[in-house]
């Protein structure tokens, strides 16, 4: 038997007349994902993928594995192709299938015919091959309106097609056909659950992270790069720029009223991710801010970060409580790196009670009195560190 995976275009299948972009990203994202394991024919009909298998010792669970990250994909389901002789066509299904019939009571045979010269019809396929399995399985009855199972017989040009059960795919649209962007990645639970939701709608994405020796050591920097490590299963390959940011923010540190400080830095560090966006044409920030979660992302703190720079903020997590981005950090695989102990920048210096409802004019006279901040900014920025991160599963921290 020789398994092949299927996968079905989700909201990409909508799209007009430039449908044949996503579809061609979508080509090269699988044929990247699959090459490792092996050479796989991939083509795409009638907005399905086809990935099959070129030679009998591919690992088709990892194949599996990995093609169901890959967004995009409303459902996935994996197949047998088989000899299109309708006595193979029947053991193969049973072969195939008979273990899952046997976990339900109710099934359903749907077949569809592309190749028209087959000597059965349709409904005869349907008809023929459901007697076949109801024979092996005579606790089975059928239900064609909401079966528990369904077995789905294609005829094609080249063999019979065998299909298992649907199974939920990531959603979204490929990554790279909605631009870049560049997100700001801390080592919390949140920054790389916004990367997460970014990408699913199609952004390609670069991180950026703020580390401040020796306020942050080695090893926070290490976690940072391990959960860019572990999005990258999603997002594809990126890069990670580190910023050195410890003058900068001892400046502001030295310089600025202490309940402004938070504020203050985080524009600073958005000045920051503005010109290494500019830099590699990345066409927006991506935050994890979410509503009221911190004195930071209050409505007028907000406010004061977004007016320090001009690309547009997309801060996904924006209406989500933490309780939901938990479960997506979860999911995703993200949890557990995250709340590993480490310093962040973002929470080295910050007073106790910063101000709620900071004002963008007492801002902006608090960076007017501290004319070496742009100077330093931009020397950070020029400092910046790139960090490649290949696509894939491994990562070494522990
Ligand atoms: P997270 O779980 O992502 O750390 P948080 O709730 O701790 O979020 P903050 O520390 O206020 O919130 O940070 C808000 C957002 O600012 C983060 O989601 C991230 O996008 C960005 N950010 C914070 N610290 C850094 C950093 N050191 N480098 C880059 N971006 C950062
Ligand atoms: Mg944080």
């Amino acid at each position: 038997m020789q398994e092949i995976l299927l996968g079905y275009q989700g909201e990409m299948s909508l799209k007009g007349l430039n449908k044949n972009q996503f579809e061609a990203m979508m080509m090269k994202t699988l044929r990247y994902r699959l090459k490792e394991l092996g050479p796989f024919k991939i083509y795409c009909a009638q907005s399905t993928f086809y990935m099959e298998p070129q030679r009998d010792d591919i690992d088709m669970d990892e194949a599996y594995r990995r093609v169901s990250k890959v967004f995009g994909f409303a459902a996935l389901s994996r197949s047998v192709v088989c000899d299109k002789d309708f006595t193979t066509i029947c053991n193969t299904a049973e072969a195939y299938l008979g273990e899952s019939l046997r976990n339900v009571k109710t099934f359903k045979v749907e077949a569809k015919r592309a190749d028209k010269t087959y000597p059965m019809t349709s409904p005869e396929l349907m008809r023929e091959l459901g007697a076949f399995l109801l024979d092996k399985h005579n606790y089975l009855r059928v239900d064609v309106h909401e079966p528990q199972f369904k077995v789905i017989v294609e005829i094609r040009d080249h063999g019979a097609y065998l299909h298992g059960p649907k199974l939920p795919g990531e959603g979204g649209l490929p990554v790279g056909t909605s631009g870049r962007a560049l997100n700001l990645l801390s080592g919390g639970i949140d920054s790389p659950v916004a990367a997460w939701r970014m990408a699913r709608r199609g952004l390609a994405l670069d991180h950026i992270h703020f580390a401040s020796p020796p306020y942050t050591s080695e090893r926070a920097k290490l976690k940072v790069q391990a959960l860019a490590q572990l999005d990258s299963v999603y997002t594809g390959g990126c890069n990670l720029f580190v910023v050195p940011y410890t003058k900068p923010q001892e400046y502001i540190r030295d310089h600025a009223p202490n309940l402004l400080f938070t504020v203050l830095m985080r524009r600073s560090m958005m000045r920051i991710a503005n010109q290494i966006a500019g830099k590699i044409g990345a066409e927006a920030l991506i935050t994890g801010e979410s509503l009221a979660q911190v004195a930071s992302q209050t409505m007028k703190a907000l406010q004061c970060t977004d007016a320090a720079q001009d690309l547009p903020v997309l801060r996904p997590l924006i209406g989500m409580d933490k309780t939901e981005i938990i479960e997506t950090a979860r999911h995703i695989g993200t949890f557990e790196t995250s709340i590993l102990p480490y310093e962040d920048c973002c929470t080295i210096f910050t007073p106790p009670h910063p101000k709620i409802r900071p004002e963008l004019e007492e801002i902006e006279a608090a960076e007017a009195a501290m004319p070496e901040l742009i100077g330093l900014e931009a020397e950070a920025a020029a400092a910046t560190e790139r960090i490649r991160i290949r696509m894939g599963d491994e990562t070494e921290f522990v």
